[in-house]
C-alpha cells in the first residue's frame, strides 16, 4: 500500500511562479509514488480573508485549473475543497478541546504573522486555532508524510504532539505521527527581490500572457552595482539570474559568465528570460483555457475528489469517536 500525503494551497488569489516551483512541480512528482490528497484550503483562507471572502469560490476554480494544467492528475490524486469534506471541522472541534492554549500561543508563525500582517486583524479565535485545523487536515487522512519547507516544521511538530496527546488520552493508536517530507524547492524572489507574493504585487502569474510576462520581467531588479552596460555584473545578487538558475539551468553558467564580463546587457538578458518563461508557461495556459472551457469539468473533478476524500475522512472520524466512546 502506498504511503499517504496531504497538502493544500489557500485559494487567496491567482497562483504564481513561486507556487509552480514551490508546490505544484513537487506534487506532480509525489502523485506517482504516494496516495495524494490535495485540497483547496478554503477554511484556512477564510481565517485571513474573512472580511471579504466573496472572491474565494472563483479563486478555487482558477487555482485548480492551474493545478491540473501543471500536471496534477485527478485519476491519481484526490483533488478537493476542504470545506466540502465536513469531517475537517468535526475533527478540528474534537482536537480543539484537548490542545492546551499555550501550545498555540507559542507557535512561532502565529507570533510572526500577528506582528507582520497589518492589512487585516488576525487577532481572532479562528486564527489562533490555525494549527489545530491543520492537524485535523493531516490526521484525518492519517498522512504518513507532509511536504513542508523548513519554516513549517514547528507546525508539523505540533500536529505530532496533538496526535500523541489524543492517543495517550484515550489509550489508543488512532493517529500515526506524520513525518516531514522536506522539499528542496528553490527560493524564487519576486520581481522586486522580496518574497514573491500577491500582496506585494511582485508576482508573475501562471495565467499571465507573453506580453504581461515580458513587461514584468523587464521591470525586475538586477545587480544594483551594474549601472552602465559596460559595468561588470554580479549575477549572484541579481533576481533575474536566480530565475535562470531555476527555469533555465542549462543556460545559467553561460549567462553568469556573460554578465561578469559585461558581454551581455541586462535588457537582452531579461528579454531572453521572458522568452524562456513564455515557452514554459504557454502550454500551461493553453491547457488551463481548455479545462476552463469544458463546462463543469473542474467542478466534477472537485466533486469526485471530495467523495474520495470523504470516504477516508468518515472512516477516521468514526474510529476517533469509538476511541473516545462518544
Ligand atoms: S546581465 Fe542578467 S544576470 Fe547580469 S545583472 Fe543584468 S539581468 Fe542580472
Amino acid at each position: 500500500m502506498k504511503q499517504t500525503i496531504l497538502s493544500g494551497i489557500r485559494p487567496t488569489g491567482k497562483l504564481h511562479l513561486g507556487h509552480l516551483v514551490g508546490a505544484l512541480a513537487n506534487w506532480v512528482k509525489l502523485q506517482e509514488e504516494y496516495r495524494c490528497f490535495f485540497m483547496a484550503a478554503d477554511w484556512h483562507a477564510l481565517m485571513g480573508e474573512y472580511e471579504d471572502p466573496s472572491l474565494m469560490p472563483g479563486n478555487i476554480i482558477d487555482n485548480v485549473a492551474d493545478w491540473l494544467s501543471a500536471g496534477i492528475d485527478p485519476s491519481k490524486s484526490s483533488v478537493f475543497i476542504q470545506s466540502r469534506v465536513g469531517q475537517h471541522l468535526d475533527l478540528n472541534m474534537i482536537l480543539s478541546c484537548l490542545v492546551p492554549l499555550g501550545w498555540l500561543e507559542r507557535c512561532p508563525t502565529y507570533k510572526e504573522q500577528l506582528r507582520e500582517v497589518n492589512t487585516r486583524d488576525l487577532n481572532t479565535y479562528g486564527f489562533l486555532g490555525y494549527p489545530v485545523l491543520q492537524a485535523a487536515d493531516i490526521l484525518l487522512y492519517k498522512a504518513d508524510k507532509v511536504p513542508v519547507g523548513e519554516d513549517q516544521l514547528p507546525h508539523l511538530e505540533l500536529t505530532r504532539e496533538i496526535a500523541r496527546r489524543f492517543n495517550s488520552l484515550y489509550g489508543c493508536a488512532v493517529f500515526p505521527e506524520p513525518g516531514a517530507l522536506l522539499t528542496d524547492s528553490p527560493r524564487l524572489p519576486g520581481l522586486d527581490g522580496r518574497k514573491m507574493s500577491k500582496s506585494y504585487g511582485n508576482a508573475v502569474y501562471l495565467s499571465d500572457d507573453d506580453a504581461a510576462v515580458s513587461a514584468k520581467v523587464s521591470s525586475m531588479v538586477t545587480d544594483p552595482a551594474r549601472v552602465r552596460r559596460s559595468d561588470k555584473g554580479h549575477p549572484e545578487v541579481c533576481s533575474v539570474f536566480s530565475y535562470y538558475s531555476v527555469f533555465w539551468p542549462e543556460k545559467a553558467l553561460e549567462t553568469a559568465d556573460s554578465c561578469r564580463n559585461a558581454s551581455i546587457g541586462c535588457t537582452e538578458c531579461k528579454k531572453m528570460l521572458a522568452a524562456k518563461l513564455g515557452v514554459i508557461l504557454s502550454p500551461l495556459r493553453e491547457k488551463r483555457t481548455e479545462l476552463l472551457n469544458r463546462s463543469g469539468y473542474i467542478e466534477d473533478v472537485l466533486k469526485e475528489g471530495a467523495a474520495k476524500a470523504s470516504a477516508v475522512a468518515a472512516a477516521t472520524l468514526e474510529e476517533t469517536r469509538r476511541a473516545m466512546k462518544i
